[in-house]
């Protein structure tokens, strides 16, 4: 009876973080833009004037500037656009059905599918929608639908990664790890600087320079952590889920002297082509 009452308070625990995870979902993003608004804010105010000097008299010194004005306006477009690209790009559902009780007393599609999971000859169906599960689609808690190739639900992107925004996450991701390695490597003399109590020339106030140099830094280091592991998963073919998944089908197998073997894995260079969508179809 304990176990019963256990299990219950943990599953409307479970319930309540899923919906405040889901609600907010804009506050992440408005913090998300807000925060890399600022540092970009900073890095055309302060930090590439100090570090791109501009001198009229020397042909290479103007070359170099506009070379760091365009890496530098590429990489923030790159940023906010497969930021924008993964918060609006759907996942990737199963049916366009909806998991919403109906009013009406009539069978809707989940009832029907719920009766088929009897039938054991009848395809996978998704225990907590009860609609087909496609290969390597995954139920998420949080938007309470099955999502393809579903990787993980980001509080970040208020969105499940899935198969259609996979892409625009990683390069995301990537776009943001160079940027925030970059800001640093360029910024940390304004940085100091911005510690100290004289010679500051620039318009933008101490406090918001330091903090986005620590930010850059911060974020780069973690972020370059989890942008490395996504990399480890795409060239061996494993969502999230998948990898904890294969690690237990691995040991299972070991256990009867077998050796587990990844089916979606057709080696690094083919997998990261398939995940990029580029070089020839598979
Ligand atoms: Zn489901
Ligand atoms: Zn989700």
């Amino acid at each position: 009876m304990y176990s019963n009452i256990w299990r219950n308070f943990i599953s409307a625990a479970d319930k309540a973080a899923n919906t405040v995870i889901l609600a907010v979902g804009p506050v992440f993003i408005a913090l998300a833009v807000g925060l890399i608004g600022l540092a970009t804010t900073v890095y055309f105010t302060v930090v590439f004037p100090s570090f791109y000097v501009w001198d009229e008299d020397y042909i290479w010194t103007k070359i170099y500037y506009y070379l760091g004005l365009i890496f530098s306006i590429y990489m923030v477009v790159c940023i906010f656009f497969h930021y924008y690209m993964a918060v609006r790009t759907k996942p990737g559902g199963v049916l366009n059905v909806g998991t919403e009780q109906s009013d009406s007393n009539d069978p809707t599609i989940q009832d029907l599918f719920l009766e088929l999971e009897e039938y054991q000859e009848y395809p996978k169906t998704c225990k907590k929608c009860h609609l087909p599960k496609p290969e390597r689609a995954h139920h998420c808690s949080v938007c309470r639908r099955c999502v393809l190739k579903f990787d993980h639900h980001c509080p970040w992107i208020a969105n499940c990664v899935g198969h259609f925004n996979h892409r625009y996450f990683l390069l995301f991701m990537t776009y943001l790890v160079i940027g925030c390695f970059y800001f640093a490597l360029v910024g940390w003399k304004p940085f100091l600087l911005s510690l100290g109590e004289t010679g500051w020339e620039w318009s933008m106030p101490r406090p918001y320079v330091a903090l986005s140099f620590l930010l850059a830094v911060a974020i780069g280091l973690a972020l370059g952590g989890m942008c490395s592991w996504h990399y480890y998963l795409i060239i061996t073919a494993q969502t999230t889920v998948e990898f904890y998944n294969n690690q237990y089908a691995r040991r299972t197998a070991k256990a009867k002297g077998e050796v587990y073997v990844n089916p979606y894995d057709l080696g690094p260079v083919l997998n990261l082509c398939q995940f990029f969508n580029v070089g020839r179809n598979l």
